[in-house]
């Protein structure tokens, strides 16, 4: 076990000092001795944006107060995050805006969808995120089913469900890399067959942002949905982005048509008229404090190539697993429901296990931060930026000390909390 130990700890001091992202890991705030493995699902606090804070709720808001509108260009913040996600997505600036959130803007682009076509399907896998699918509900009580109706279809038969509703469907929307296993979808042969039955198809990005390579543009995507808080750092609810194909842009057509998304909000007219562009998306005034955050945190970005972050997640993910598999026997009852080729896998493995639950806060306990995701699922995310090789083998030891000495079993352990 030692000799283990100490072969895995100089493999990993290796791997870090050739890291070329080892630059990056100091521009994160991280609590002393803790290893997150949750910043696929909130990610941790940049430097930069805990400063950004200071500044934008002090000197923009606290002095400047309205007229920071202008002065800092608050009214340009929805466009300029957009334009810092953009080259993360394959996509050019202007087809990408920061607003909402997720479960808004999938309302949005379902109905700029469901606008262009006479057809009513929408086509998602069954086990799609929550909120995805219960937009699509919500919708379609609302506009009826000869409109808008759901169709759930299995993630193992997408293309043939395609060829099945071909005649019938008017939208494909999917989530790129399951928020549960982790398995990434493909996104460029899904999106063409689609298009083949003249389908539109909507990517929702949530888990794929930040963490993958994307080429939005080159897969003809329609039109695509993601959130800031999870791979891109931009804290608790920050916003939300939309992204649309360039032959959708002059002619979105969205329900929310609220005043930032008309052409000449200041011109205070009685009639909308949609804006330029992506900006038909957008609603309501922006989230200033928050979008001000994740503008200083994407800044992390600047100068990283989605290629050199995907690399890093594939190396930090493969040690791990390396490390479980030399730490770990077959009857500690964990099943590895990731897939267990690296381009087949998002950036998180997913081990069901039964007690699954209170392992999760045995490991919390032993600062080993990682989720549970219902019915029975330890769900590790290796968010690539601010996480060294000597985490993983460090996360793997501290989860073997909670294994052998069965600290799950611990009543205070059994606890459900509200959110996992
Ligand atoms: C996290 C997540 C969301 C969250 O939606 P919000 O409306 O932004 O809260 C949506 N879809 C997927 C696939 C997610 O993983």
């Amino acid at each position: 076990m030692t000799d283990l130990s100490q072969r895995l700890r100089s493999e990993a001091a290796s791997l870090d000092q050739q890291d070329p992202l080892k630059h990056i890991l100091n521009d994160f705030l991280l609590p002393e001795d803790c290893i997150y493995l949750d910043g696929n699902s909130l990610g941790p606090l940049p430097k930069a944006a805990k400063t950004r804070a200071k500044t934008v709720v002090e000197q923009q808001w606290g002095d400047d107060l309205i007229s920071s509108w202008n002065k800092h260009q608050w009214i340009d913040l929805p466009a300029q995050v957009g334009a810092k996600i953009a080259p993360l997505l394959g996509a050019e600036a202007s087809q990408v805006i920061a607003c909402d959130s997720i479960s808004v803007n999938l309302t949005k682009v379902l109905c700029a969808a469901l606008h262009k076509c006479d057809k009513s399907l929408v086509l998602s896998q069954s086990d799609n995120f929550p909120t995805d699918l219960y937009m699509v509900q919500g919708l379609s009580d609302l506009l009826g089913k000869s409109k808008c109706e759901l169709v759930c279809i299995d993630e193992d038969e997408i293309l043939s469900s395609i060829d099945k509703y071909a005649e019938q469907a008017a939208v494909l929307m999917l989530t790129h890399v399951n928020f549960r296993s982790g398995r990434i979808l493909d996104m460029a042969a899904i999106t063409e067959a689609a298009h083949r039955h003249d389908i539109l198809v909507i990517w929702d990005l949530a888990h794929s942002a930040g963490a993958l390579e994307l080429d939005l543009n080159g897969c003809n995507v329609d039109y695509a949905v993601g959130c800031t808080y999870k791979y891109l750092n931009g804290g608790p609810g920050a916003p939300a982005f939309v992204y649309a194909a360039k032959r959708h842009l002059n002619d979105i057509r969205q329900p929310l048509s609220g005043w930032m998304g008309h052409k000449k909000p200041f011109e205070f007219t009685q009639k909308y008229e949609a804006g330029q562009g992506v900006r038909a998306f957008l609603a309501g005034t922006p989230q200033i404090i928050s979008m001000s955050v994740l503008d200083a945190s994407l800044d992390i970005f600047n100068g990283l190539s989605a290629q050199q972050i995907r690399e890093k997640s594939v190396s930090l993910l493969g040690f791990f697993e390396a490390c479980f598999d030399a730490l770990f026997l077959p009857n500690d009852g964990f099943i590895c429901i990731t897939p267990s080729e690296p381009c087949q896998r998002g950036s998180q493995l997913a081990y069901s296990h039964p007690d699954a639950y209170a392992i999760c806060q045995a490991l919390i306990d032993k600062k080993v931060i990682a989720d549970f995701r219902a019915p029975n699922i330890l769900r590790l995310g290796f968010s690539p930026l601010f996480l060294r090789h000597q985490d993983m083998l460090e996360a793997a030891l501290r989860l073997k000390v909670v294994m052998e000495n069965k600290l799950y079993l611990n009543s205070e352990y059994q606890v459900k909390h509200a959110v996992t």
